[in-house]
């Protein structure tokens, strides 16, 4: 599908995509994909020659919408060779035994971790063998004039600077494209922060073994806090530990290794015995940030672009931060396709059909934080889940839970919600009339009973 690229661009003219992380990689081979030459800038040294950075987010669930944009570039079965399925939650008490909730009714869909840098590198690995991408590593975007697409980078050996027709910021987070764009009024921003931080925690393998089910993503909910493990290829297990990162009990409130290990044996007992380095962890692995990126508009003259969480950072609940990237990237392919490649239709059409589903996950992720740190360990919520079950299993394709549609299908965010709130009405609507039926029915006993 090699296309030219339109908007006065030239053959020899480079899209410029900055940030190599996980959205600008696949980003660049879908559009080498298409014919264009892509320049990926990316302010760190090669990873793959590098080491990794203490501590950030060593593994992450890829499910179906990452998968789905993984296939589309022949990418699937490669990073899938090294994943680990988990089929559902294991949910640690306080005392007792853990539990197992399958994420779906016939307990066969899963979800995977997989390693961030493993995946990262495959990108990589997969931009850089296509003729048509360039990258240039240690480029850090300090500048962009949105009007011309020169950019500013910093470099080991002093600032230099490029210009592109097309400038796409894949560059996370805390993006200095979005930054750039808001420095010039073109864009306005919302960031909403949680008052929790997270911390990266270690379990071993035992005895060359995992330490936990390595089929199951485990779940410590401990109402103000709560503590998530995902498997990694290597047997050992990755734990995240969400907690305020201010206050009485709080990442700031354990100052010394005895009340560090006297903090975990109370709250999270089952840890200390698998986690040999968890005071070392907890002292020396930095606490990271949780919040929400909000920013309009995405794109700016059909020339400069914001996609991934430079656009839409979501907190990490759902799982779904790069799965949606991942679809952000199928998206604006589909976007050029219907454009014919014109950028300046495209970006705005992209920003039309992506806001909303943005803003539906970044919703569904934050209440799921308080799914998962309260309510998945109550007698009510595991009803409710085999309810769900039962009903899925009774009414197929026609009653579908809202994990199920997020995770192991591509229907759009902004839909899945529509679609939950119908179904619950509907239940609402049944629960009542069946109520009503019962009460109804004791009258007339009662009443049959008196005559
Ligand atoms: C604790 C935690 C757990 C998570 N778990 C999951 C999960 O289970 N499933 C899931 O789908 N998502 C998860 N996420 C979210 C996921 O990590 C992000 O949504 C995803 O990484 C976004 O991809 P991106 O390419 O947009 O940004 P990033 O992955 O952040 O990549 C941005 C890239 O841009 C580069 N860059 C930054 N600034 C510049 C600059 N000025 N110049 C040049 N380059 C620059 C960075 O170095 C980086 O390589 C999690 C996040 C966190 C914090």
């Amino acid at each position: 599908m090699s296309t030219l690229p339109s908007s006065g661009m030239t053959e020899r003219d480079e899209i410029a995509v900055v940030g190599a992380g996980l959205a600008g990689c696949l980003l660049a081979c879908f559009l080498a994909r298409r014919g264009y030459r892509v320049a990926l800038y990316e302010r760190r040294p090669d990873p793959r020659t590098g080491r990794v950075e203490r501590g950030r987010s060593i593994n992450l669930a890829l499910s179906e919408r990452g998968l789905d944009a993984l296939r589309r570039i022949g990418l699937a079965e490669q990073v899938m060779a090294d994943a680990l399925p988990m089929r559902g939650r294991m949910i640690h008490p306080v005392d007792g035994e853990p539990q197992f909730q399958s994420y779906s009714a016939a307990g066969t869909l899963a979800i995977n971790s997989i390693s961030r840098g493993a995946l990262n590198n495959a990108l990589l690995d997969a931009a850089a063998a296509l003729p048509e991408v360039r990258i240039a590593f240690d480029h850090r975007l300090v500048g962009l004039d949105p009007a011309t697409g020169e950019m500013t980078f910093e470099t080991p050996t002093g600032k230099t600077t490029a210009v592109a027709p097309v400038v796409l910021g894949a560059d996370g987070a805390g993006s200095a494209v979005r930054g750039q764009l808001l420095g010039h009024g073109l864009l306005t921003e919302s960031l909403d922060f949680l008052d929790y931080g997270y911390k990266e925690l270690t379990i071993p393998p035992l005895g060359g073994d995992f330490a936990l089910d390595p089929e199951a993503l485990h779940i410590w909910p401990r109402g103000t806090s709560m503590m998530i493990a995902l498997p990694n290829p290597d047997r050992s297990f990755t734990c995240t530990l969400f907690w305020p990162t201010h206050g009485t009990a709080s990442f700031a409130s354990l100052g010394s290794p005895a009340a560090i290990e006297r903090h975990f044996a109370t709250h999270y007992p089952d840890l200390p015995p698998l986690a040999p380095n968890l005071v070392d962890d907890y002292q020396h692995n930095p606490v990271g940030v949780l919040g929400t990126v909000r920013c309009t508009p995405w794109q700016v003259g059909g020339k400069v672009g914001l996609l991934g969480d430079a656009a839409h950072a979501i907190v990490p609940f759902y799982g779904q931060g790069a799965n949606c990237a991942f679809e952000d990237v199928v998206e604006l392919d589909r976007c050029l396709d219907d454009c014919a490649d014109d950028w300046a239709a495209a970006l705005p059409l992209f920003q039309q059909r992506r806001q909303d589903n943005a803003e539906a996950i970044a919703r569904m992720a934050l209440t799921n934080f308080v799914e998962m740190r309260d309510k998945v360990a109550s007698p009510v919520f595991q009803l409710w889940r085999r309810v769900e079950h039962a009903l899925e299993r009774a009414l197929p394709g026609r009653y579908v839970s809202q994990y199920e549609l997020v995770s192991f299908s591509t229907t759009p965010y902004a839909e899945v919600r529509r679609r939950v709130r119908r179904q619950h009405r509907v239940l609402g609507a049944v629960a009542a009339g069946a109520v009503a039926a019962l009460v109804g029915a004791v009258g007339a006993a009662v009443s049959r009973g008196r005559r």
